[in-house]
């Protein structure tokens, strides 16, 4: 805007206040209505920014004194103040302060009968009841009577004065005690009546505005729970459910219909989850009894806070206000939680440092000085996964020597195969089922139907051993005593060669699946309501519907309910000895009709969103699919969304927190076959191997993030493996490798907790040896290599992330901790090695899934508990993350290039991947394990870069990049991918210094 005009229009403003010659003021008028009709909203805001909604308000308030009042200037007065009251947030304010309510009122009042004026003034009611407190004030005064005269009884006349007053009471509804006065003046059941008469008579849908005006009032009304009440009362919601039928097929209509669902939602009454106990079905005694949870304090029932945009809080995400902002405390080292004696025992688990592995068979179990309640270390067994003789060798000599020193048995008990055994039972011999005892302790037994599917199957069988596999899991101790084993767990499975694009978001797909869980309260003559599956309360499966069934490992389906024919409610349950954690679900159907769409809702779900409404399905394995060649987890189901249903946590239900909510995961499946059975899984082993340094990972801590433990598959197989990198990465570091942090948790079904309730990655700055012993060894053992000078050069703590997408990492930098926060203390004064940002710098290059732009590197409070805060402190480990790899999948990067970006030209090339096979791809397992092998690979470019390197490890690194044309079919591609074009017909010396180069730019 010219200086010219800015000057021009303060000098306007205030001649307006100070003048009281009407031809002046007149004059002025004009002139500001045609600066602001043509101007842009800059205009607009500089006015406000001066003074001019105050201005404005001063000559009405002067203008309206005079009389009879004169109207030739109230009226473009009122016309400037609606439109930059329209504009001025604080508008509702300056209208109190200036006590202009009352005059706007009564020029309200004293124009019923003409609507020109009357329409003005309205449209400045509106504005000013933006505001909830001048809202209050005109609602006192007696502001809804006068509307509702305007709007009363339905007529088509004067629609702008009709619209204009709508709007005006809409806006007065969003404060509370107008809401109050409105139902207790019956006004609510008014408003049904309109707009049926509104809805009814325009069948052109001329109208639109004006029945959307009236749901906005029923939707703010029924922000307080008197109005919801009397809403029922009046049918309210048979009434807008029934009239909403005719507007769906519309998409005009689509704002009728949002506003219906919305209100239909809000009024849906709220019940108690249909479970016997919000607590988990099964619990298991601590030791030494510790822990108590306090139970659920009352049965908040109101949605008074919650309105139209529910604000609620992602626990996941590190807000500003959480991060550590004390420089003490971000630099501080604590000192050791246990006593320095204990740490002697972790040196059984770094025989590396005292004996040579590569010379030699392993070092025999008697060299082995673990005292007596430690873990017993399994680190020394290399085996080759695929020798399966050895296998069962392994597994009896594990077992003889268990009986030989009892007190050495450990978690991971193995035993030989029992001769003869029927274990999947429920899978291949339902009628045997009834026989089965459920004693505890009663290990799973093998079938000689499974023995001939496995013999007549042989070359469907993924590469993986299901023998091997049962003869563990017939170990494996768990609190419900499983005894069938899902089909999957050992059958194996073999990802398809390409991945699965996300699933396109459909149109209207939550609001027909809302307004479906509606009809059950009103049309409830197709409810089923039939529970066919109950953990708590088990009974004979009912015909005629799906059998559900979940007693295995890692299942958690507690209930299952018939809502309709092809519709059933499906229940999780919570973790042992806690009430929530519910999002993973495991669990089997059978006996489905072919090619009819069922609907399933998991009606538990805790999380406010979920990546299940941007483009995640859900993954099925289908059993007779693996016997016809093709064992597979496949991303399937449509109609999927994830929404805020009814269900609510109340006292009487036991244990629950105050005031939670429950969503809904919808999803609808058609399946490939009949009668078909479908069924989520994982078990790995520990690996290990001077001077190398040390890098430490883990997985699994989380036991729902089942992708983390795909992603540790991949790490595992890649360095074990005789690809050459994998080779050099041996001869560059030493491993320590946790695959499975939680395997109690895995097994019992857990999605969050161990056996104690507890979320294991907060307990890192405590944790007990009782209660939480896997972490608190694995810190033990982080400890000791601390303690002898040898801490990790690289810590990574392996999850999954159920509401991001990509993979990225979580670091820690106290400075970019601080800066974020807008700390004020000097972060020049702190120094801070950068290095933990060049790990993520290379993944972002050699990994497809991996995004750099996702990772931070920020320490938050609410985390100070976590693996990667904890060793980044107490170890000094300056390369400590947390890898998260998305549940869904990748939104930049690799996996979501379009076809014309440029962003990684070389790595695409080379990767030689058609770009349009992976925009926006779900990632697999395929995917997931590759992320892992790639980790392996970035490790040994971070060393190659960061640490000096002996010449024989220069010389193999060479070597290798001379290997280029050999090994381009192979699976390391990548490794090529940042090496070729610089090293074919090269000395080793120039590519090491071409390296170089390439390193530094990354
Ligand atoms: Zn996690």
């Amino acid at each position: 805007m010219a200086e010219q005009e800015a000057s021009g229009l303060q000098v306007l403003l205030s001649t307006l206040q100070s003048s009281c010659d009407k031809d002046v003021l007149l004059n002025i008028l004009s002139v500001l209505t045609d600066l602001l009709s043509l101007g842009t909203g800059r205009r607009i805001q500089y006015v406000i920014s001066k003074g001019g909604s105050e201005a404005l308000l001063q000559a009405l308030i002067s203008a309206a004194r005079t009389e009879p009042p004169d109207h030739s200037i109230l009226l473009p007065l009122l016309r400037l103040l609606a439109r930059v009251g329209q504009r001025d947030r604080k508008f509702g304010l300056k209208v109190q302060k200036a006590e202009a309510t009352d005059v706007i009122l009564s020029l309200t009042r004293q124009n019923l009968g003409h609507h020109l004026n009357l329409t003005h003034c309205l449209w400045v009611l509106r504005v000013c009841a933006s505001n909830v407190t001048a809202g209050t004030t005109l609602g006192i005064n007696g502001a809804m009577e006068l509307l509702f005269q305007v709007i009363t009884p339905y007529s088509k006349r004067h629609i702008r004065t009709v619209r204009a007053a709508i709007e005006a009471l809409a806006a007065l509804l969003k404060s509370k005690s107008n809401s109050r006065r409105a139902v207790n003046r019956g006004y609510l059941g008014g408003l049904l009546r309109l707009y049926q008469d509104w809805h009814q008579n325009d069948i052109s849908n001329n109208y639109i505005y004006i029945r959307r005006g009236l749901l906005l009032c029923l939707k703010h009304i029924t922000n307080i729970q008197l109005g919801r009440e009397t809403f029922l009362g009046s049918r309210g919601m048979e009434i807008l459910f029934t009239s909403v039928q005719d507007c769906l097929s519309c998409k005009n209509l689509d704002p009728i219909v949002t506003t219906v669902t919305q209100i239909l939602r809000k009024c849906y009454p709220s019940e108690p989850l249909p479970v016997v106990s919000v607590r988990s079905s099964y619990s298991f005694p601590l030791p030494g009894n510790v822990k108590t949870e306090s139970p659920c304090v009352g049965f908040e029932d109101d949605y008074e806070s919650d309105g139209e945009e529910e604000v609620e809080k992602d626990l996941d995400k590190g807000d500003d206000y959480d991060l550590e902002t004390d420089v003490n405390k971000l630099r501080s080292r604590p000192v050791l939680d246990r006593p320095e004696e204990e740490l002697g025992q972790y040196e059984a688990m770094c025989l590396e440092l005292f004996h040579n592995f590569q010379a030699g068979p392993d070092p025999g179990e008697k060299n082995f000085k673990v005292p007596l309640q430690s873990w017993t270390n399994k680190e020394k067994c290399r085996r080759d996964i695929f020798d399966e003789e050895r296998d069962i060798e392994a597994i009896q000599n594990t077992d003889s020597r268990e009986e030989e020193n009892p007190a050495k048995s450990h978690v991971f008990t193995l035993r030989p195969l029992p001769k003869e055994a029927a274990w999947y039972k429920k899978t291949f011999n339902p009628e045997s089922e009834a026989s089965t005892d459920s004693s505890p302790g009663e290990k799973l037994e093998t079938s000689d139907t499974l023995t001939n599917l496995l013999e007549e199957h042989q070359e469907n069988i993924p590469f993986h051993n299901p023998h091997f596999y049962i003869a563990r899991a017939k170990c494996i101790k768990s609190i419900p005593a499983y005894k069938d084993l899902a089909f999957p767990d050992f059958w194996g499975h073999q990802p398809l060669p390409c991945g699965k694009p996300m699933l396109e978001r459909q149109y209207g797909v939550q609001r027909d699946k809302v307004l479906d869980d509606v009809r059950r309260l009103i049309q409830p003559c197709d409810v089923i309501g039939r529970t066919v599956y109950d953990l708590d309360e088990p009974s004979p499966g009912a015909p005629g519907c799906l059998t559900f069934f979940s007693k295995f490992e890692s299942g958690n389906l507690r209930k299952a309910i018939q809502v309709r024919e092809f519709e059933y409610d499906l229940i999780m349950n919570a973790d042992v000895n806690s009430n929530q954690h519910h999002q993973w679900f495991y669990f089997e159907v059978r006996d489905m009709k072919l090619a009819v769409p069922y609907r399933f809702n998991i009606i538990n779900c805790e999380k406010f969103n979920s990546q299940f409404n941007y483009g995640m399905q859900l993954v099925m394995y289908s059993v007779k699919e693996a016997l016809l060649g093709r064992p597979c987890w496949l991303r399937v189901g449509h109609d999927i969304s994830y929404y805020k249903n009814h269900y609510r946590c109340r006292a009487a239900a036991g244990g629950g927190m105050r005031g939670r909510y429950y969503y809904t995961l919808t999803f609808s499946i058609k399946f490939p076959h009949k009668d078909d059975v479908s069924n989520r899984p994982d078990r790995l082993e520990l690996l290990g191997h001077e001077n190398r340094p040390y890098v430490f990972l883990m997985a699994r801590v989380h036991p729902g993030e089942s992708n983390a433990s795909w992603v540790m598959k991949g790490t595992l197989e890649f360095l074990v493996s005789n690809d050459p990198i994998a080779d050099l990465l041996r001869k560059c570091f030493i491993f320590k490798i946790v695959p499975m942090l939680n395997p109690d948790g895995v097994i019992n079904g857990n999605h969050r907790c161990s056996l104690s309730g507890d979320d294991l990655n907060r307990q890192w700055l405590k944790p007990s040896s009782q209660l939480h012993p896997t972490i608190y060894h694995t810190k033990g053992l982080l400890y000791y290599l601390r303690s002898i000078g040898r801490a990790p050069l690289v810590f990574c703590d392996y999850h999954g992330h159920s509401q991001k997408k990509n993979v990225f990492l979580y670091g820690c930098s106290i400075k970019e901790t601080l800066w974020q926060a807008g700390c004020t203390v000097d972060t020049a004064v702190i120094t801070e090695d950068v290095g933990y940002r060049t790990l993520p710098k290379i993944l972002d290059k050699v990994a497809p899934a991996f995004v750099m732009n996702s990772c931070s590197f920020l320490v938050e409070k609410s985390r100070v508990s976590t693996a990667r805060v904890v060793v980044w402190q107490e170890m000094g480990v300056l390369r400590s993350y947390t890898m998260e790899s998305t549940y869904c999948g990748c939104s930049h990067g690799l996996y979501k290039v379009s076809k014309s970006s440029k962003k990684k030209p070389l790595a695409h090339s080379a990767m030689n991947l058609p770009a349009f096979l992976h925009q926006g791809l779900q990632l697999g397992t395929q995917e997931l394990e590759e992320m892992g092998s790639k980790f392996c690979l970035a490790l040994l470019i971070l060393h190659l870069k960061s640490l000096p390197c002996s010449k024989k490890v220069m010389d193999q690194a060479a070597l290798l990049l001379d290997l280029d044309e050999e090994i381009t079919d192979r699976a390391q591609r990548s490794v090529m991918v940042l090496f070729r074009g610089f090293s074919s017909g090269r000395s080793s010396m120039e590519i090491i210094s071409y390296r170089e180069d390439i390193l530094q730019g990354l």
